[in-house]
């Protein structure tokens, strides 16, 4: 089909990813974004294989790695600090700055001739690609993509939604500034993630830039003690007697005013699309963050709709061999991130063969293979 008009529905990483690669393919793309600019919370995301694969076809992948850090081993530890399993990293070799990655496909989307439009929510959508925005004024366009976060307001005026199920976990993350001994560390003993489960808690913790730690602390949403802002130092320690001054630093250095416990969900629809708009994204399968691929997915599902659009004789046919092509691996991640996470739920005993669960290659498989996918809509590096 020959490209159109597009509108996007929000500047993160799905809608951005639509923008680029909608706009490299000749369509025109206007982005709006209810935010009053691109700064959103500071986070470290890992970057995996696939990842990079998209990055690389847009042409930002070194600036995009420059800007982080590549994390050479993985270490999964017990409440008492001692190593279950270490491994050398192949699902998340890299862990990089959201703002910084949000920078580059920002501006790789003006580049390609994109405009992103910031102040600018949208307050419904209909099927025949209008949507309208907070100031009252109603727009059209040949496709509308929807790419408006967990709680998007396009899905739901459309009524898309079939299931969100609430997990029983939640999660902050934040930085923290790493001491002098811990950056030397890294000429030694290379750069690690460490990973530790104890009670129904969890710790993940990397360098995301040479002078910063990411940290993902997960527990149960209905452990008020611990999932507090900041935390209390006190109680986390109970369950990681040897992260203590870990938890001290993280109380005292982090920017806890730019920071929120975000209770996971899974997100499924009856369809990814209707009419001439379709979903992406957070929006349309948001999934918990243990395999690290929320963001992963709303990319490659935004460039494998351009690629489909560019195929197929009209939109309709295109949203279908999109969503027949794109969804059984998305929910393939959505299981296997579940089934990954639930070790912090297991009894003491087994949460310990849970992590080594990951030695039999057909798991190991399973947890990688989203990693391991070259997207639809690009050449392989
Ligand atoms: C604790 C945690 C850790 C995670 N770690 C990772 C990781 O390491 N790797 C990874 O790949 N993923 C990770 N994720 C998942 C990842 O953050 C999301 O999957 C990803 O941000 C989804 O991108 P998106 O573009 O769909 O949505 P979002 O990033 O939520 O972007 C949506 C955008 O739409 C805008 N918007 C919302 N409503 C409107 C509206 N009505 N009008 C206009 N604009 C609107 C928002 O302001 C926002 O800018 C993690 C998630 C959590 C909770």
């Amino acid at each position: 089909m020959q490209p159109g008009h597009a509108l996007i529905v929000g500047a993160g990483f799905g809608g951005l990813a639509a923008a680029i690669a909608l706009a490299q393919r000749g369509w025109t793309v206007r982005v709006h974004e209810r935010r009053d600019s691109l700064r959103g919370e500071g986070y470290g995301i890992a970057i995996h294989n696939n990842m990079a694969h998209i990055f690389s076809s847009f042409g930002i992948l070194d600036r995009v790695l420059a800007g982080g850090m590549k994390i050479d081993r993985r270490d999964s530890l017990d409440a008492q600090g001692d190593v279950v399993m270490s491994r050398k990293t192949t699902r998340s070799p890299y862990r990089i700055d959201r703002q910084h990655i949000i920078a580059l496909l920002a501006e790789r989307a003006r580049e390609a001739g994109a405009d992103i439009r910031f102040d600018s929510p949208v307050t419904g959508a209909t099927p025949d690609g209008a949507i309208t925005l907070g100031d009252g004024s109603m727009h059209r366009a040949d496709l509308v993509v929807a790419a408006d976060g967990v709680n998007s307001t396009v899905r739901d005026a459309l009524g898309l939604l079939k299931q969100r199920i609430w997990g029983r976990d939640c999660g902050v993350r934040v930085t923290i500034p790493r001491l002098p001994e811990e950056i030397a560390a890294d000429d030694c003993g290379g750069t690690v993630m460490i990973e530790a489960w104890a009670d129904k808690r969890r710790v993940l913790f990397c360098p995301v830039t040479k002078s910063e730690f990411y940290v993902l602390l997960t527990c149960t949403a209905r452990d008020a003690k611990a999932c507090t802002t900041p935390i209390d130092p006190t109680v986390w320690t109970r369950s990681f007697p040897s992260l203590r001054d870990l938890f001290v630093r993280i109380r005292d250095t982090a920017d806890w005013p730019q920071s929120r416990w975000d209770h996971f969900q899974t997100i499924r629809l009856k369809r990814w699309s209707v009419g001439r708009i379709a979903v992406l994204g957070d929006a349309a399968h948001a999934m918990p963050p243990y395999l690290a691929q929320g963001a992963g997915h709303a990319m490659m599902n935004a460039l494998g709709l351009a690629a489909a659009l560019e195929r197929a004789p009209d939109v309709a046919s295109a949203f279908e061999q999109w969503e027949r092509r794109e969804r059984p691996l998305t929910e393939h991640t959505q299981r296997w991130t579940r089934i990954y996470g639930a070790t912090m739920f297991l009894p003491k005993p087994f949460k310990r063969v849970s992590i080594l669960v990951e030695k039999i290659p057909w798991v190991a498989t399973q947890y990688v293979r989203v990693a391991n996918h070259v997207p639809t809509g690009i050449s392989p590096m």
